[in-house]
């Protein structure tokens, strides 16, 4: 500990520094001396606090608060309360509402003083759950000092967000006492809310901790005294990490159990202190400019870390520093968590993975949150949004032109070879164009705990404030762009930041207002979509060629808009639009040098302009491709049409090529036809699918259209869709459909699965679905007067699935009544016995007729596609569909992966009650009949070039009803199918 003149000398030292450069605004000072012993026995830290407040602000003060963030991992805290009520995120949500005692944290305090001068002046406190109050008998006035002595022991739980421990690492974040912040908006004594993360006064930390021998540590600030263990664990990259891994673990000797670590870290300038400590760290030792760089990672996950994290922390520092302002600290440590996700502290990172974003994002938030300290809960915005920002500029300037990596070995051969992968911009942009018109979109500037969701704060705090930058960078370009963030750096560094610092330093480098950008985007949710609805072109005397073009915004939101004009001599000419404030409809008159052909806005897709599709004169351009199944490929810029070869097969028509065709632009529409001819009966078959959705409609309903001509059947299928949840991609998730259906049967010498004649109907559906469970109720009505048949039906369906490591259960239950009409019900429209109806089977052309199996009828009679009654054992008997039933479907698997394949072994039983129907062999029916089927069966699963390959057999080996010639239980019964049984 340093002696008291000493503190007492750099913290006025401190205070003139702070107080000198900070633009006449003023922060709170300060200094904490820790002592900490880690006991894994019993999950404890058991720590003295001694804190150094100085009272920097114009106030006196008659009270101190501190967090005690730990204490919000307990039933009944506002955390916990908010979870019930599914705020924050959903990862976090289920394990600890299930169960929360492997979680359970606190911090107990045992004794309590507050020190003025040489006086103890209190030693009362109260705690209200994350924080803890202590009233001052006198205040503590302007630029006077106290000083906080705390006994406390934290009981550290499980890691559930940031904290806790994971086997024997512990990842300590929040972990201590910490002072709330003091600041011009008064104290921020905010508890530890579901979603929100960290605000805290910046200061300097004197931590000695004390934890067994055999764990190696890493902290914020550097080390002082004691040895961290980095030395004895540091891999020779210069020799092949498993060979060295290999000789290390041979040659590693336990330390004495009772044998203790005592080292101390001293940081300044930062306003919190993490550390993280584990047995099985490695270490590498890295720098860039000066700066050392120190990386632990695990033993398990040295193959992924080695030399890369390293190499990639030190590009990290360089490209921030660079951009936006040298970094201040001696040391950044990158750590290995475990644990999914990334948490960023002062001058230490805990990572869940190598990746190489991850590691730009979480070391860039030293800078975003770190040395520019927004308030983390009211201003998320202010380090996310730029972190995410920053991140994908990395990306994209590292890995030109999408921000791909394709050297990550997630990326396959072909995939670099033949896939085409859109901009990261084009993807976040997408993601924050579903979320804007989904209904849900909330103003940026809102605190973290209010969001609806955890998606909602997500798309709020991350995408949308990145996608604000971009159009930033964009409007003031480049340059002024890169002095307003440098200037905002050396303006505000090692200070708290808020969005009016941010903003006031944009607008004074720029010198523009900028209101009318920042409001809507931080204070509405308003829509952007600029369109040209015409134009106009006529040659000048002097041999230019002007322009008239007609602009219209669509949305709510202005912009000045970049246009690109291009030229029949093949050149591009750019002009600006900045007429833009507060107008809807606009024509812009320019001049251009050459003939244009064609005129488009926001050529270089940095703005979130909702549809593209208008941007230009004349169409939106179209990149044809072949569909490469898995292929994830929406560019904003493009509609995508992709095509693939198909065969078909029927003894009338012969074989059948044809073409799949399909035009899709990203979350606005899709179009699908498919065209196959026979050749033999030389007849064309067709199917047209195609969906749309309105852009400018936050209601959810959009609509979709599904005809074919098939020669032996019509169909016609038009519906509305809506859906509706209570909270952004919360569950549960209703949706309903409403539709109509015609379907003319004419020819059924091509197919056995239809009664001849036309069927109208009318029906709607209704789903809810929570996670993998889900309720469906349909009702379909044939009206006799313009059908030939006549007939009602209402089917509940209830589907679910579990799985807990290797085993599963799949169920699904189904009660369904049919009335028939004067005009009757034709077979395809009642419930199949054995499999799904005759609509879904149509809709495999290799099931159609018997011969359609590419020729093989005997491979037809076996396939089983799931649905109706599924009664999957009473297959190849001639049973006619019912006209009520009650069935249960039921299927347990274990689930083994062997060369490659996933493999599932599976036993199942479905059973039901029957009524109304006949045998087609001409008996007297079903009136509630139970029939019952048991078996065992096999699934194979891989995925080959982005398919995925899926192959069904079941063996139904046991039947509660057979015929005279039949054994109930014979096991050379089999069907197959390539989906799924349930
Ligand atoms: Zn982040």
């Amino acid at each position: 500990m340093m002696s008291l003149f000493k503190t007492s000398f750099f913290f006025i030292i401190c205070i003139y520094f702070l107080y000198g450069s900070s633009n006449d605004s003023w922060q709170q000072f300060v200094h904490y001396t820790m002592n900490v012993k880690l006991v894994p026995e019993s999950h404890e830290m058991r720590g003295t606090s001694h804190i150094i407040y100085v009272n920097n602000s114009p106030d006196d003060l008659d009270r101190i608060y501190l967090h005690l963030y730990p204490n919000a991992f307990q039933e009944g805290s506002v955390k916990y309360r908010e979870f019930q009520q599914k705020y924050g995120r959903l990862g976090r949500i289920g394990p600890m509402l299930k169960d929360i005692t492997p979680y359970k944290a606190e911090i107990s305090i045992h004794s309590f003083t507050v020190t003025m001068g040489n006086n103890q002046i209190s030693e009362l406190f109260e705690i209200d759950d994350t924080i803890l109050m202590a009233s001052l008998p006198e205040p503590l006035v302007t630029g006077d000092s106290l000083i906080i002595n705390i006994d406390w022991t934290h009981h550290v739980g499980e890691q559930i967000e940031r904290a806790g421990y994971v086997d024997d690492q512990y990842n300590a974040a929040q972990w201590y006492p910490k002072m709330v912040v003091f600041d011009e908006k008064g104290w921020h004594n905010d508890p530890f809310h579901a979603e929100g993360e960290f605000y805290g006064e910046f200061g300097t930390f004197d931590v000695t901790i004390d934890l067994p021998k055999n764990y190696i540590i890493g902290a914020t600030g550097v080390v002082i005294s004691g040895d961290p263990g980095w030395k004895k664990v540091e891999v020779d990259t210069s020799q092949k990490f498993d060979e060295w891994l290999k000789k290390y673990q041979k040659n590693k000797t336990g330390a004495d159990s009772s044998a203790r670590r005592i080292i101390t870290f001293h940081a300044e300038k930062v306003h919190d202190f993490a550390w993280i400590a584990s047995p099985t760290f490695l270490y590498e030792y890295g720098s860039w400019n000066g700066i050392d760089v120190h990386v632990l990672y695990n033993e398990s996950n040295g193959e992924k870390w080695t030399k890369v994290v390293r190499e990639r922390s030190e590009r990290a520092l360089e490209w921030l520093s660079t951009k936006f302002g040298m970094y201040p600290y001696p040391q950044v440590t990158t750590t290995d968590r475990i644990k999914g996700g990334g948490m960023e502290y002062p001058m230490l990172i805990m990572n869940g993975s190598d990746s190489e974003g991850l590691v730009v994002h979480e070391i860039g938030h030293i800078w975003f949150y770190g040395i520019l300290a927004n308030n983390e809960l009211d201003d998320a915005w202010l380090d996310e949004g730029f972190t995410t920002f920053q991140t994908r500029w990395y990306l994209e300037n590292r890995y030109p032109p999408t921000g791909h990596d394709f050297s990550l070995s997630h990326y396959k051969n072909y995939q670099k070879k033949w896939w085409r992968y859109a901009r990261r911009l084009d993807g976040a942009q997408w993601s924050a164009i579903r979320f804007a018109t989904s209904g849900f979109d909330e103003p940026i500037s809102r605190s973290s705990y209010l969001f609806g969701s955890g998606s909602s704060y997500r798309q709020n705090a991350y995408t949308k404030p990145s996608l604000m930058l971009v159009e930033l960078k964009y409007i003031l370009g480049d340059s002024v762009f890169h002095k307003a963030l440098q200037a905002y750096f050396s303006r505000w560094n090692l200070q708290h930041v808020n969005e009016e610092k941010f903003i006031t330093t944009v607008e004074e480098v720029s010198g523009q207002d900028l209101g009318w950008f920042f409001n809507p985007w931080l204070h509405d949710t308003a829509f952007l979509d600029y369109a040209v609805t015409g134009w106009k072109k006529k040659q000048l005397e002097n041999g230019n060629w002007e322009v008239s073009l007609d602009i219209r915004q669509k949305g709510d939101r202005f912009l000045p808009v970049k246009i690109h004009s291009i030229l029949k001599n093949g050149k591009v000419y750019e002009t600006w639009y900045k007429n833009h404030l507060w107008r809807f409809k606009d024509t812009f008159v320019f001049t251009v040098p050459y003939n244009p052909e064609k005129i488009v806005l926001d050529p270089d897709g940095q703005t979130v302009d909702l549809d593209r599709r208008n941007n230009q004169t004349g169409g939106l351009k179209h990149e044809w491709l072949f569909s490469w199944p898995g292929m994830f490929y929406k560019p904003r810029d493009a509609y995508v049409v992709r095509w693939f070869p198909l065969l078909y097969y029927h003894e009338l028509d012969g074989y059948m090529p044809g073409l799949h065709l399909s035009r899709d632009y990203g979350h606005w529409e899709g179009t699908d036809l498919k065209l196959n001819y026979g050749l033999e009966s030389q007849k064309l078959s067709w199917s047209v699918f195609l969906w749309r959705k309105p852009v400018h409609s936050t209601s959810g309903v959009w609509w979709d259209l599904y005809g074919y001509n098939q020669i032996a059947i019509d169909q016609f299928t038009v519906r509305i869709h809506g859906q509706w949840n209570k909270k952004y991609s919360v569950p549960p998730f209703h949706s309903w459909t409403f539709g109509f259906f015609h379907s003319n049967a004419k020819d059924t010498s091509r197919t056995d699965l239809f009664d001849p004649g036309v069927i109208r109907t009318v029906f709607g559906r209704y789903k809810i679905q929570v996670g993998s469970k889900s309720a469906g109720l349909d009702m379909t009505i044939a009206p006799d007067d313009v059908s030939d048949w006549s007939f009602s039906r209402i089917t509940v369906t209830m589907n679910a699935e579990f799985s807990a490591k290797k085993f599963g259960m799949l169920d699904r239950m189904t009660i369904g009544k049919i009335w028939s009409g004067d005009e009757g019900v034709p077979n395809q429209e009642r419930y199949t016995i054995e499999r799904a109806g005759s609509g879904d089977i149509f809709s495999k052309p290799y099931l159609r007729d018997e011969s359609s199996f590419y020729g093989i009828p005997e491979l037809r009679s076996h396939y089983h596609l799931a649905g109706d009654a599924n009664l999957r054992g009473f297959f190849g008997k001639g049973y006619a569909g019912t006209e009520a039933i009650i069935t249960n479907t039921a299927e347990v698997y274990y689930s083994q992966s062997l060369f490659g394949i996933n493999v599932k072994f599976a036993g199942f039983v479905d059973a039901g009650f029957l009524w109304g129907s006949q045998f087609i062999q001409g008996d007297n029916g079903f009136d509630g009949d139970f029939l019952a089927n048991a078996g065992l069966g096999i699934r194979l699963k891989k995925n080959w070039f982005g398919k995925s390959f899926y192959l069904r057999v079941d063996s139904p080996f046991w039947l509660n009803i057979t015929n005279e010639d039949e054994d109930s239980i014979d096991f050379s019964r089999w069907v197959f199918s390539f989906s799924k049984g349930i």
